[in-house]
């Protein structure tokens, strides 16, 4: 994991001709003219510059340059190919805005120079442990200010317990990145630090709680995926709580978005959530209760199809990890993760009751009967179902087969097909997972509450959650991450340049406030807006009138949107005509409208519910506990695309889990948004290195890519707007004085702003390209890299 520090921008000033291989190197590339070019396969390539492109538009050497490359190879490119290379004693910038050609090749240069220096922070996943996190390193940083030590994740949680503690209110960090890049461990690290700095006795219950979740959730929410053996398959925003002495009083976790469909499919490489195989790894006596005795991971049709162990990995260790050990007292070897947590062994049970549940309705075969009905012969299967669900079987047999239905002011039982059947077994699997999923992070925020939250005076939070999804198939899913980093990058832009105004203002050098923000709201106009009826609406719209599909939808869409005024450009078709084409920040993204209706829905089986809120499991009952006053369903069948009946859930709105998908993430999503505007954030932008999951690998392209889809690129246009780089009066007049020598008269206690006032008119610099402030001078980008170059000669 790594990040990039975001909004540093102090003007670099150094001494790093500290070598004579940096010497040399030095005098090596002053020698040439090095640029960097736009390269199709390599992303970037070195290459010096022959000669330059002819003023004259009527040449037909107009805008190009002729360049060389490493190769000796000559050529000419067009000139916006062509990025100018910042020289060696800038290599490995540990922040990356002091670098004075800010542009895409020598942010990456940068990065890559850094990772293989083991120099992660702005940098990159080592994929191997570095020395960097032990209690020496939580020591040093400790109180120290931003700038004195190299940029590290404990300095960016260091800074904001810091300005907390200092009246700096409520503080966030929010940690982004595709899968795999570092996000959850980084975000591990920084709660570790909190935990560690913020209590000065032996640790608190409240603290190793606050630990121990992770494991928790983990078990539940992670599961092995091509790219990251542990990766979350949920986003989630913990809450530190802090009371007025700045002690750790309690924590909360809010969660979004968790991957369901992984519960009964994934793909040959990946697995399903790890507490599936680490269940089914337990003893046999505590597998016998569940009706798994004798059985693993090979035998269930949910975890039999993909891969089964994780190299590295004990799933039987991880569980016992995960619960108290049935031992006697005295065998208590170390803590539990849940039983730190408080949960009682009834409550314990209950969570795997659900996981086995799980497997079993995975397990239930559904055959065609004559005449294409569902039939299920084997009623073992269900019997197993229903004893650990509490519910009647042969109730349950009949609700699932042919479930009653309204048809006109009548009640009919209506038979089902086959993969009817089979559909709402799976639904059900998934929503039965989700909700044991819900109620045990609600289970785990009471006890992080505990009594104490009622002392919450502060909070730092920390987000960790998905990054920006490009995939060659683009659906619903993909449509709410985007949405939600579409967001975050508008707060971003927002807040990282208003700190930037703020000093403009501070130094009341001239200029026009700008909200970078606003760059990106048509964009998210167009997804969220309720009038016109955006994207989200539309869906919901669609869900709830009877005809609706996802034709319609996308026929309402195109009508709505597809004229350019309205959505500024931001929708389009798509190629296949089977969706359209928003265009986010992070580029255009091909999203395709099959199955959303169904996606955002979620349809369930109500004759099934109904007996689920009637459980005599009490948990089971409490989970689905909206569907117990539903003994008549209001809802009429509506007819699906097949002409198959397809019974309606109920949009019923404001009762949580009754929301819609969309509208549930909507709705969280705004409240996150709320809490974050709140607070002081902090940005850590996590890069994926390669996908090996190896060490000492970079490939250019994926990291471009990256960068190009966290903000990081974003992020320097927006800089180069601005004036990025700035000098005290007195370092720039040490440091250029030289360029115009004898200007100055020789007693130096001319007055600073004055001195600088007549270099830099002797300098005969454009005054658009600096701006002379109260105690500082500030300059567009590249300006300082070529005063830098004229510095050279004269030293
Ligand atoms: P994400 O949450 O972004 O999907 P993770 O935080 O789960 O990614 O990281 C993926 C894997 O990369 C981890 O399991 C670990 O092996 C490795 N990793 C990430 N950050 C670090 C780090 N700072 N040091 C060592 N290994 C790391
Ligand atoms: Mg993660």
């Amino acid at each position: 994991g790594t990040f990039i520090h975001s909004h540093g921008t102090k003007v670099f000033v150094p001494d790093r001709i500290d070598s004579v291989q940096d010497a040399v190197n030095q005098a090596r590339f002053s020698e040439k003219r090095w640029v960097w070019i736009e390269d199709e396969a390599n992303g970037y390539v070195r290459a010096q510059i022959i000669k330059d492109s002819e003023k004259s538009p009527r040449s037909p050497r107009y805008g190009k340059i002729e360049v060389q490359y490493e190769s000796g190879h000559t050529c000419l490119v067009s000139s916006d190919k062509v990025y100018p290379m910042n020289p060696p004693k800038f290599d490995r910038v540990a922040d990356m805005a002091e670098l004075t050609h800010l542009n895409e090749p020598s942010v990456i240069h940068n990065l890559t120079l850094r990772y293989h220096a083991g120099e992660i922070y702005a940098t990159v996943n080592p994929y191997r442990k570095l020395p960097i996190y032990s209690q020496e390193y939580i020591q040093s940083y400790r109180g120290r200010r931003r700038g004195e030590l190299p940029p590290h994740i404990y300095a960016v949680a260091d800074q904001a317990y810091h300005d907390m503690v200092h009246g700096g209110g409520d503080q966030s960090i929010l940690i982004t990145g595709e899968s795999g890049a570092g996000k959850t461990e980084n975000t591990k690290i920084v709660i570790q630090y909190l935990a560690a700095v913020a209590n000065t006795a032996v640790r608190s219950e409240i603290e190793q709680q606050i630990l121990q979740a992770n494991p928790i959730l983990e078990a539940f929410g992670n599961a092995q995926t091509i790219r990251n053996n542990n990766s979350s398959r949920f986003g989630k925003f913990i809450r530190i709580k802090f009371n007025n002495r700045s002690q750790i009083c309690g924590a909360n976790i809010e969660w979004y978005l968790l991957e369901k469909s992984r519960v009964h499919q994934q793909t040959r490489q990946e697995r399903n959530y790890h507490v599936f195989y680490q269940l089914l790894s337990a003893d046999e006596s505590f597998k016998e209760d569940l009706l798994l005795g004798g059985k693993n991971a090979r035998d269930y049709n949910f975890t039999k199809k993909s891969s089964i162990t994780i190299e590295g990995v004990d799933d039987g260790e991880d569980f016992r990890n995960l619960i108290v050990n049935h031992y006697p007292l005295y065998l208590y070897s170390e803590n539990k993760s849940l039983d730190i947590m408080g949960l009682s062994e009834k409550e314990k049970f209950n969570l795997f009751r659900i996981v086995a549940a799980v497997l079993h309705l995975g397990d239930i075969n559904v055959t065609p009967n004559f005449r294409d009905r569902a039939d299920i012969r084997d009623f073992k299967s269900i019997e197993r179902v229903c004893h650990l669900l509490g519910i009647p079987a042969q109730e349950f047999k009949k609700s699932l087969l042919s479930p009653r239905i309204k048809a006109g002011r009548e009640w009919v039982n209506q038979d089902r097909s086959a993969e009817q059947v089979q559909a709402s077994l799976v639904a059900l699997a998934k929503t039965l997972y989700e909700r044991n999923f819900g109620s045990l992070v609600e289970r785990i925020n009471k006890g992080l509450d505990g009594q104490k939250s009622m002392e919450e005076h502060q909070f730092i939070g920390v987000l960790d959650i998905a990054g920006f999804e490009i995939f060659d198939v683009n659906s619903f899913e993909q449509l709410c991450i985007n949405y939600t980093n579409e967001k975050l990058q508008q707060f971003f832009n927002h807040s990282m340049f208003e700190l930037e105004q703020e000093e403009y203002k501070n130094e009341q050098i001239e200029w026009s406030y700008i909200d970078f923000g606003l760059d990106l709201q048509p964009t998210i106009n167009l997804i969220e807006k309720a009038n016109p009826v955006g994207i989200l609406s539309c869906l919901e719209e669609e869900c709830i009138i009877p005809q609706g599909s996802d034709k319609g939808l996308l026929q309402k869409l195109n009508k709505e949107w597809g004229n350019n005024d309205k959505s500024e450009g931001k929708y389009q078709k798509n190629r296949f005509d089977d969706g359209f084409v928003v265009v986010h920040y992070a580029g255009k993204v091909e999203y395709s409208t099959q199955g959303w209706i169904e996606k955002n829905k979620d349809p369930l089986n109500e004759d099934v519910t109904r007996l689920l809120a009637r459980s005599t499991q009490p948990y089971i009952g409490k989970l689905f506990e909206e569907y117990l006053h539903d003994n008549e369903p209001t809802s009429s069948p509506i007819v699906g695309d097949h002409n198959n009946v397809i019974e309606f859930s109920k949009l019923r709105k404001g009762t949580g889990s009754f929301r819609t998908v969309g509208q549930r993430h909507k709705q969280q999503l705004l409240a996150l948004m709320n809490t974050l505007e709140s607070t002081h954030p902090r940005f850590i932008r996590c890069i994926l290195p390669n996908s090996r999951k190896r060490g000492g690998e970079i490939q250019n392209k994926l990291v471009l890519n990256q960068l190009r889809c966290n903000g990081v690129l974003e992020g320097i246009r927006i800089c180069r707007k601005g004036f990025p780089n700035r000098l005290s009066f007195d370092d720039f007049r040490k440091r250029y004085e030289i360029l115009c020598p004898d200007q100055l008269p020789a007693d130096r206690f001319i007055y600073g702003r004055k001195a600088c006032e007549i270099l830099l008119d002797t300098m005969e610099l454009d005054p658009e390209r600096y701006r002379i402030g109260l105690t500082k001078v500030f300059f567009k980008a590249t300006v300082l890299a070529e005063l830098e170059e004229i510095r050279e000669r004269h030293v």
